[in-house]
């Protein structure tokens, strides 16, 4: 009776597949899983070098992704020709192929054992297969003659199985990954064009408030003018023509009021021209050293006659002001503007202008006083004070704007066309100040600039 004998090697071989699938199966990265499997390969096959070589699909020549063995690694940088040594011939058949001894076989190429110094005597190689299609070979060399058999052939092809669904998955990962990013490129382009776009609309809507608002103001301004600039001109016109005609009993009363007139039309084309000029970006603070207190004794001077009617200007000044680094005819023209207003809607009663110097304390805000313990910023705070018809706290926030005024009933018309604390804002925050204004109706208002210098 015959008892069967089992080659020792068979359970070793089904250890060594079983740990090669095992690692297929893990989370470790497909290249050293490949690699393992080769080396495995090597040791069932007796081979002393094994290699797995690609066809790349545009040229179908075949190049080294892995080769182990001595001095293996130079053969990464070698191709082989379609058809090319062993290894292209089983690529070009399809066919596995075992040679026993490579110098007596003419498809055998030289060139890699010129790379590396390795002598090899006999191969086997395989085809890699998935679907029909043909991406790889693996092949295992050794320097010695008829090394490999047939059943080496099968090794080689019952791994090589699963080593070609590997490649072929990482090939289909990387044209996946390649569209994802084009998709993500797309999606990022997509999004950059919309934020553009939404730039550009939230650009041409901003412009088109822009214009909306200049024709606005070019309306407002021709209406206003036509009919502000007319009526002192309609005044002198009157009066000069009944001087003419000697139609007057007082002449001297008719050039009072031309003169006064004239003074009118003069200011508010002065006005007018200033707060273009402020509004087409056309004016800019030049800072000079500044005698404050020749500056106000100017100002004084202006208000040195009789106002004619209730009004008493008050002086409520410092024995001496300091110099100061700013644009004196800016500052000039600002309290003007803002002494004048307060006459004009003073109907009995006083303006009161006060200044005070002060030194600004970092974090303790304007108004620290004299006597602040950490000097910091130097600035100097103007008040012009009146008894006179106050705003109500609604209309505040207007009067600053080009053509703010308050409702007539409030205002009982004194003349004026709201450019002049358009122009106070203006001036003062060129002068890096700033401007504030208390009131209440029927009592009075004080408007206070805090100028730096
Ligand atoms: P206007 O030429 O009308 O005086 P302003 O720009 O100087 O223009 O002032 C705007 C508006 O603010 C005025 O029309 C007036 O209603 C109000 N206003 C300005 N100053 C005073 C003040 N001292 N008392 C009361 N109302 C004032």
């Amino acid at each position: 009776m015959k008892t069967a004998v089992i080659p020792l090697e068979i359970p070793d071989d089904f250890q060594i597949f079983a740990s090669i699938s095992e690692l297929m199966g893990s989370s470790m990265p497909f290249k050293e899983v490949i690699i393992a499997a080769l080396h495995a390969i090597s040791g069932i096959v007796r081979a002393e070098g094994s290699s797995l070589l690609l066809v790349n699909r545009k040229e179908g020549n075949l190049s080294f992704y892995i080769a182990l063995g001595d001095k293996a690694d130079q053969l990464k940088s070698m191709t082989l020709a379609r058809g090319e040594g062993i290894a292209g011939f089983v690529a070009e058949t399809g066919a596995p192929l075992i040679v026993f001894d490579v110098t007596r076989d003419p498809r055998f190429s030289k060139r890699g054992d010129q790379i590396t110094g390795f002598k090899t005597r006999s191969i086997a190689c395989v085809p890699l297969r998935i679907r029909d299609d043909l991406t790889g070979v693996i092949e295992v060399v050794s320097q010695r003659v008829g090394v490999f058999t047939p059943r080496d052939l099968d090794v080689l092809t019952v791994i090589g199985g699963p080593i070609a669904i590997m490649i072929d998955n990482a090939r289909l990962m990387n044209e996946v990954k390649g569209m994802h990013d084009r998709l993500g490129e797309a999606v990022a382009e997509r999004r950059r064009i919309a934020i553009h776009n939404s730039r550009l609309f939230e650009q041409a809507n901003k412009q088109a408030t822009e214009i909306e608002r200049a024709n606005r103001v070019k309306s407002e301004f021709l209406g206003i003018m036509s009919h502000e600039l007319k009526t002192p001109l309609y005044v002198i016109m009157g009066y000069a023509e009944v001087m003419r005609d000697k139609l007057i009993a007082d002449p001297d009363k008719a050039l009072a009021k031309i003169i006064q007139y004239s003074h009118e039309l003069m200011t508010l084309i002065d006005s007018i021209l200033t707060a273009t000029t402020v509004e087409a970006g056309g004016a800019s603070a030049v800072k000079v050293d500044t005698d404050l207190n020749q500056l106000l004794g100017e100002l004084k001077s202006l208000y040195d006659f009789p106002l004619g009617g209730d009004v008493a200007v008050v002086w409520n000044l410092p024995a001496s002001l300091p110099r100061m680094m700013t644009d004196g005819g800016k500052l000039k023209h600002v309290l003007q503007n803002l002494i004048n207003n307060a006459i004009k809607y003073t109907e009995k009663g006083t303006v009161t202008i006060t200044a005070m110097p002060g030194i600004r304390n970092e974090g303790s805000g304007i108004g620290a006083g004299p006597e602040s313990p950490i000097p910091n910023s130097r600035f100097v705070e103007f008040k012009v004070a009146d008894t006179g018809v106050g705003i109500a706290r609604g209309q505040i926030s207007g009067i600053f704007d080009m053509f703010g005024q308050v409702e007539a009933s409030l205002k009982k018309s004194r003349g004026g066309v709201g450019l002049g604390l358009y122009i106070v804002k203006n001036f003062t925050q060129m002068l890096g100040g700033e401007v504030r204004v208390e009131s209440e109706p029927g009592k009075g208002s004080i408007f206070t600039i805090t100028i730096p210098g």
